[in-house]
């Protein structure tokens, strides 16, 4: 099907991006891979008056590491990007984990980090690792900048915490307390589907204990679900099998998943459960041979 008629325009910078946006008065839509927002125009589920592709943009697509582990996304760095980073393995092993398992290589050629993660899908991976890492989204609008926790951004099936007039610039991933480890573990029905259910855990490993932690849960519920107080359980100890089985049990009992024809609510409860287990003993194994 042929998308309803729009009016597209390319700015050549944010200003002029966020004026038309401010002009559209919420009915305009930003594009920027264009891999959810044309699929929905194609079928007819949203039909903006006014695209505003920021594709044009210098300066969007920049992925930087600092010296303190601290990571910037820009708006259009795209999901390939990530994948192919090999300092993004060296430093974030969690995003790393997860960059190879969105979508597929063509989405991923296209697609962006930031569009994903304003795009709010609770079946979207990278909200999930962007919660488990404690992770901003910096949002430009007319009043200048301000920075938006993932965790907050998400507000619902499809809902962002975003004015009309603002942008994603970038996303912001904060320094690790320690040594970041962890993972991202993905079901799906076949490669490059969207998650049944999938698992970001991330801790960072100061002196043998976890200074800092983070669990995002992904198609459990009605948005991304953080699991914090699992998180929070695995605070100021080590890992081991009791704290991990711990953590798992509490991240299990914040999953609200539906049944569906991808599983029974209990069968994807058992699968948060198993995955936060595996991730954590992953990392506890690696430490021991470390040691
Ligand atoms: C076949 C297929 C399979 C897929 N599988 C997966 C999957 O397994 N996991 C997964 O996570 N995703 C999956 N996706 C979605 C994909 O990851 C998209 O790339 C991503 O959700 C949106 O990024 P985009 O750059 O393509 O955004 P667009 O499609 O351009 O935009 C999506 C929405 O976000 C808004 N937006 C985009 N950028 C910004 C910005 N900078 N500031 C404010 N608003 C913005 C747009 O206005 C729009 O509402 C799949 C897509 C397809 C087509």
């Amino acid at each position: 099907m042929y998308p309803p008629r729009f009016r597209y325009e390319a700015p050549q910078t944010i200003d002029e991006a966020i004026q038309l946006l401010s002009e559209g008065g919420g009915d305009a839509k930003i594009l920027a891979g264009g891999q959810s927002l044309i699929p929905l125009l194609k079928l007819r589920f949203a039909s903006p008056p006014l695209l505003v592709d920021i594709n044009e943009i210098p300066g969007l697509d920049h992925l930087d590491f600092a010296a303190d582990g601290s990571i910037r996304i820009g708006a259009l760095c795209r999901h390939a990007a990530l994948e192919r980073s090999e300092e993004l393995r060296v430093r974030q092993p969690t995003m790393a984990a997860a960059a190879g398992l969105v979508a597929d290589p063509i989405v991923r050629n296209r697609g962006t980090f930031v569009g994903s993660l304003c795009h709010a899908d609770p079946q979207g991976d990278w909200a999930a690792v962007m919660v488990a890492l404690g992770g901003s989204l910096v949002a430009q609008g007319p009043n200048g900048r301000r920075s938006i926790p993932v965790k907050d951004l998400v507000h619902g099936p499809f809902q962002n915490a975003l004015t009309h007039n603002e942008i994603g610039v970038e996303a912001t991933v904060p320094a690790p307390q320690g040594t970041p480890l962890g993972g991202y573990l993905k079901l799906e029905r076949r490669i490059g589907d969207f998650a049944t259910v999938a698992v970001a855990a991330s801790v960072d490993i100061e002196g043998g204990a976890v200074s800092r932690a983070g669990i995002g849960l992904v198609a459990v519920g009605s948005k991304t679900m953080d699991a914090s107080d699992a998180a929070a359980s695995l605070v100021g100890g080590p890992l081991t099998p009791e704290s991990i089985s711990s953590a798992a049990d509490l991240a299990a009992e914040v999953a609200k998943p539906r049944s569906d024809h991808r599983g029974s609510a209990d069968y994807k409860k058992h699968i948060v459960r198993t995955f936060v287990t595996r991730i954590l003993t992953r990392v506890s194994s690696s430490l021991e041979k470390a040691a």
